[in-house]
């Protein structure tokens, strides 16, 4: 079927390899061809687009988000489903999601993965995958991974805390072998649960109920002890092993160390986390400090530091949103006066690339190659979306045009999600696209939404090589 081509004409293409000047051809979905001067001899094609001044990337791809998310112990449900959240994600750049489909206890992974299809599939704009989060480890769900990790569902996620989610040691090692032995991959958030309901108890029972002792429940040490022990317990298993959101300088370091002696481990981090710090949480800001509670919280700058220097130096090796968008009003504000009560997580699908871009490309801390990596072609390489992340003929022609001159003063109302505030209110960021392409159809054209509600597909997914992912 002909779906039609389109010509970006003029731009610099930057890769995680290198970059050039160099036109882009697609055609059906995919790329056909890359260089300098191509028209002649390609034939006709239905759309050309001047990229003069524009830098061509891969689209994004945000492996961390959390649309249509339930948090069933407060009641409610993050505020954007598929259709909102995906739309902000086209908007900065976004053209494929890996979200999570959530099993019950007592039922069985291959339910879960056929009730969230069901959910995603008729809303989303962008393409997209999920993680299964396992919560019941049984014989069952075990035997159902290796049919999963072959079908196109090649990554779990678990929570080391969290009361209604979380496994304990030795459920989280029967994963990880059942991982090992079928190319899966376990995606771990780490925290030392007694550490944390210790913390949390003692908190509350010292009247210390406010928003902002939120952050001193769950200090570095929680994460890096955890971190450590779940890559102890990879490493036992020989299996490979994600870690979400590396908050810590302590978290980094654990993984960098184990990457050094060989263990099969990578990171990710948040821009949450590379550009707000411990400061959001002063207890003169009262409520309003709900905006940024999150699991792990902020920290204090000498940890922000140590992520950017471990985004430079290769030991974290991607960077994805957790986007979790909750209201201010009717849903953070449930929590003013007992910081357990308020759902966690913050909005940032739309803001990820342009805060890693300005952040971390116009700021001098990271190559325009670098970015790519982090955002783009790392993801796709460590989750198994082997026709994404990449500028390259035969590759999904999913790509972003950038102005890297072009501003943006943050403000809720100028993005997508159906949230009332941004964490980023006041800052301005460069990176967001001129155009957003995908599979070779523009779904953002200069500031306007092109895309359909549906239009998404899903991705499948291949098993993990724990040698090239890496
Ligand atoms: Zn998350």
């Amino acid at each position: 079927m002909d779906k039609g081509s389109l010509l970006i004409r003029g731009g610099t293409v930057i890769t995680a390899t290198g970059r050039s000047e160099a036109d882009v051809l697609m055609r059906n979905g995919l790329i056909e061809a890359v260089g300098p001067d191509i028209g002649d001899g390609f034939g006709a094609v239905d759309r050309i687009i001047d990229a003069t001044g524009h830098w061509v990337m891969p689209g994004g791809i945000d492996t961390h988000t959390h649309l249509a998310h339930p948090i069933g112990r407060l009641g409610v449900m993050t505020a954007d489903d598929f259709y909102t959240g995906t739309v902000a994600g086209a908007f900065g750049g976004v053209t494929t999601i890996v979200d999570f489909g959530l099993q019950e206890q007592g039922g069985t992974l291959d339910a879960a993965r056929e009730h969230r299809l069901g959910v995603i599939d008729p809303d989303a704009v962008i393409d997209f995958g999920f993680h299964l989060i396992v919560t019941d480890v049984n014989e069952e769900v075990l035997a159902e991974m290796g049919d999963l990790i072959r079908s196109g569902f090649p990554s779990f996620k678990v929570y080391m805390t969290y009361g209604d989610k979380k496994i304990g040691d030795d459920d989280l090692i029967l994963l990880l072998e059942m991982a090992g032995e079928h190319g899966g991959l376990i995606y771990a958030h780490c925290e030392n649960d007694c550490a944390v309901t210790h913390l949390i108890e003692r908190h509350l029972a010292e009247g210390k109920t406010g928003p902002a002792y939120h952050a001193t429940s769950r200090p570095p040490a929680v994460e890096a002890e955890a971190t450590n022990r779940a890559i102890m317990l990879a490493e036992l298993a020989g299996a490979p092993i994600c870690i979400a959101h590396v908050t810590s300088s302590g978290a980094a370091q654990h993984v960098a160390d184990a990457r050094a002696r060989g263990v099969t481990v990578v990171a990710e981090t948040c821009p949450q986390y590379l550009v707000l710090d411990s400061s959001v949480y002063d207890l003169g800001a009262g409520c309003e400090v709900a905006k940024f509670v999150c699991s792990p919280p902020m920290r204090e700058q000498s940890h922000v530091a140590a992520l950017w220097e471990a985004l430079a130096d290769g030991s974290i090796q991607q960077v994805s949103s957790d986007h979790a968008p909750f209201r201010f009003e009717g849903q953070k504000t449930g929590g003013c006066d007992n910081f357990t009560q308020i759902p966690n997580g913050l909005p940032g699908i739309e803001t990820r690339l342009p805060i890693v871009f300005t952040e971390g490309v116009v700021s001098g801390r990271l190559t325009p190659e670098r970015f790519v990596e982090l955002t783009a072609t790392a993801p796709a390489r460590i989750f198994g979306l082997t026709s994404k992340g990449r500028i390259e003929p035969g590759a999904d022609a999913d790509v972003i045009v950038v102005d890297p001159e072009r501003e943006v003063d943050i403000t809720a109302s100028v993005l997508h999600s159906d949230v009332d505030y941004s964490p980023y209110e006041g800052m301005t960021l460069n990176g967001f696209p001129t155009w957003t392409i995908s599979r070779g159809e523009v779904i953002v054209d200069e500031g306007a939404l092109t895309a359909k509600r549906g239009r998404g597909q899903l991705v499948d997914r291949a098993p993990i090589d724990p040698v090239t992912f890496l």
